[in-house]
């Protein structure tokens, strides 16, 4: 719908704004930006439940940058393989430098 342009989709977010780039997927190939989901900061890491800092938890699940140029995302291909992949992309100019997959498939990343 062209009067929708710039408007997101409340299921899949900016929809036109992935359709701007290609994700080189690590198993599918290279795919439109429209089949993934952004998913978030791939900088922030979860803090120790043990250590049980409620300033730490905040941030981690409130506090974003909002940062232009390099950035490293996580990306997910929810209309391919659904795995969960790190983009290192460009916040303006949308060239995505580096792809990987998020952890190795059947184990989660320990930070
Ligand atoms: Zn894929």
């Amino acid at each position: 719908m062209p009067w929708m342009k710039g408007v997101p989709d409340p299921c899949r977010g900016y929809t036109d704004m992935a359709s701007l780039f290609i994700i080189q997927c690590p198993y599918c190939g290279a795919r439109d930006g429209a089949e993934f989901t952004y998913g978030g900061d791939a900088t922030k890491h979860r803090p120790d439940p043990a250590d049980g800092h409620d300033a730490d938890w905040h941030d981690y699940v409130y506090q974003r940058d909002n940062p232009k140029g390099p950035h490293w995302e996580y990306w997910h291909h929810g209309a391919g393989c659904r795995q969960w992949l790190k983009l290192h992309r460009d916040t303006v100019s949308h060239e995505i430098f580096e792809v990987q997959m998020a952890a190795p498939v059947g184990k989660a990343e320990k930070t």
